[in-house]
């Protein structure tokens, strides 16, 4: 199955692609993660992309393209793939169509996870990530032992932009650049709207009842 999942920051795309990943055994491609790890590697594109990403706006769109069609290219993605965290503009989506057209495997369906602002803000400013991609909430979704990644025994951290001021700025540049994708994918008749704001499970089950019909 072929699948964007698609929100604000802060929405649960993060985990619950990481749950779906399994459940369908088809890879997860965050664009923020791979960012993340080019960041931390120090590579050139980690440098400029930091710039960017500190002051919560988004990193141009022929970086993004690159890493996306390269990424889709790996052998992985021939089961399928979840998008998250891409597209974020409408260049980046008419770019993704084009890379899908060639390799003959079109986006099935894209998830719109809804939740208000005031939750979101709640969520970005108690989440405490891992640097192999899984993510916790203080209050809301607690690793087992405090401080510590349950699924790879590494320190939690808290990213650089999960700080109440970026993260204003993030739903700002949601707002403005990244909202109109979902008239774009309305028209083309693949959005689904999910309710993001209810717990953990009960959103996980609301998108395997919609993707069940995809396997
Ligand atoms: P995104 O990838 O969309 O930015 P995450 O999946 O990282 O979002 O989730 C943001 C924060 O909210 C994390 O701290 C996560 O543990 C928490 N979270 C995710 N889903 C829910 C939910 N349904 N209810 C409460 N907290 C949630
Ligand atoms: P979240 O979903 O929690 O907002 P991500 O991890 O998806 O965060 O993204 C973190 C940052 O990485 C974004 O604020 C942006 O600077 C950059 N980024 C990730 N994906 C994209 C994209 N598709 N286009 C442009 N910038 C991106
Ligand atoms: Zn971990």
């Amino acid at each position: 199955m072929n699948v964007v999942l698609f929100g604000p920051p802060g929405a649960g795309k993060g985990t619950q692609a990481k749950e779906l990943s399994k459940h369908y055994d088809i890879p997860h491609i965050s664009t923020g993660d791979i960012l993340r790890a080019n960041v931390a590697e120090g590579t050139d594109l980690g440098k400029k992309a930091a710039e960017y990403m500190n002051k919560g706006e988004l990193v141009p769109d022929e970086v993004l393209i690159g890493i996306i069609k390269n990424r889709i290219a790996e052998p992985d993605c021939k089961s399928g793939y979840l998008l998250d965290g891409y597209p974020r503009t409408v260049p980046q989506a008419d770019a993704l169509s084009d890379i899908l057209k060639d390799i003959n495997m079109p986006l099935e369906v894209v998830l719109n996870i809804a939740v208000p602002d005031e939750e979101l803000v709640i969520r970005l400013a108690g989440r405490y990530s891992c640097k192999c991609g899984e993510s916790y909430h203080i209050k809301f979704n607690p690793p087992k032992e405090a401080g510590i990644c349950d699924v790879c025994g590494k320190e939690l951290y808290q990213r650089d932009d999960d700080k109440e001021e970026v993260i204003r700025q993030r739903l700002v540049s949601y707002k403005r650049n990244t909202q109109p994708l979902i008239d774009y994918y309305e028209k083309a008749g693949l959005l689904v709207n999910i309710e993001g704001a209810g717990e953990i499970d009960e959103v996980f089950g609301q998108i395997i009842n919609v993707l069940d019909q995809y396997k």
